[in-house]
């Protein structure tokens, strides 16, 4: 399990996130939901180890990560910024964690392979990533986060560069994909239907603080306040 340990974080004067606390526990699919800007891409960057917290700790297990390395933290990523190798072909993409932690060519490979047929883009293994559309560099993205057997997945979905039927379709997959396969999630979503209907938990961010963190029954049927029940009940 992951935990964030009243988390705050600061630019300069500006807070992004203050004392925020959760534990996304170990196979559950956590989704944090809020409106632009309140704060949910820097706790998922916070968690990676692209941004160092101003205060508080970040534990995998028992284990304090907060001043280990992004590239020493065993995550998942799947970020709009973390664009896919362009000179190396799928199966490079999605092999490429563990060649760089040492696991022998055919046994990656073939892990790959099975990742690549879950999403169903084994055929593509051989191609060039720029020859893709973009529904399918998600998949491959995901294939590659996935691949290192990550001890959480982070998503930050993108919000362009999809059309909104693709869209509405690789998050069905995913969501069935991350419950079949039950790997500890972090997904961050601006669809709140999706995040009610597939996610374990749901975390409500409001200008960087949680209002309210719960099943989806609870936080739909129990809002902890006007702002939840206005969020998750306007949403659409
Ligand atoms: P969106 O839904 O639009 O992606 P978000 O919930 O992911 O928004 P964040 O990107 O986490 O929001 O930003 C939270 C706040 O922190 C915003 O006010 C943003 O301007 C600020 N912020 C984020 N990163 C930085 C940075 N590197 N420097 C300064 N301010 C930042
Ligand atoms: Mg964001």
């Amino acid at each position: 399990e992951v935990t964030l340990d009243n988390i705050t974080k600061r630019f300069g004067s500006e807070t992004a996130i203050e004392d925020v606390s959760l534990t996304v526990r170990d196979g559950e699919v956590l989704s944090i939901v809020g409106p632009s800007g309140c704060g949910k891409s820097t706790t998922l960057r916070t968690v990676a180890g692209f941004e160092t917290p101003t205060e508080g700790r970040i534990m995998f297990d028992e284990t304090d990560v907060t001043d280990v390395r992004a590239e020493n933290r065993n995550v998942g990523l799947v970020f709009q910024d973390y664009a896919l190798f362009m000179n190396m072909s799928v199966m490079e993409n999605a092999t490429f964690g563990p060649r760089m932690k040492g696991v022998p060519k055919e046994e990656r490979e073939a892990k790959a392979m099975e990742l690549l047929e879950l999403v169903g883009i084994e055929e593509l293994a051989d191609r060039d990533p720029a020859s893709l559309s973009g529904g399918q560099q998600q998949r491959v993205a995901l294939v590659r986060a996935l691949a290192v057997e990550p001890e959480i997945l982070l998503l930050d979905e993108p919000m362009t560069g999809l059309d909104a039927k693709l869209k509405k379709r690789l998050r069905r997959e995913i969501g069935q994909l991350l419950t079949d396969i039950g790997v500890t999630t972090l997904y961050v979503t601006h669809d709140q239907t999706q995040a009610m209907a597939m996610a374990d938990r749901v975390a409500v961010l409001n200008d960087g603080r949680i209002e309210q963190i719960g099943t989806p029954e609870t936080v739909y049927e129990q809002p902890a306040n006007p702002f939840v029940a206005n969020f998750i009940g306007t949403s659409n």
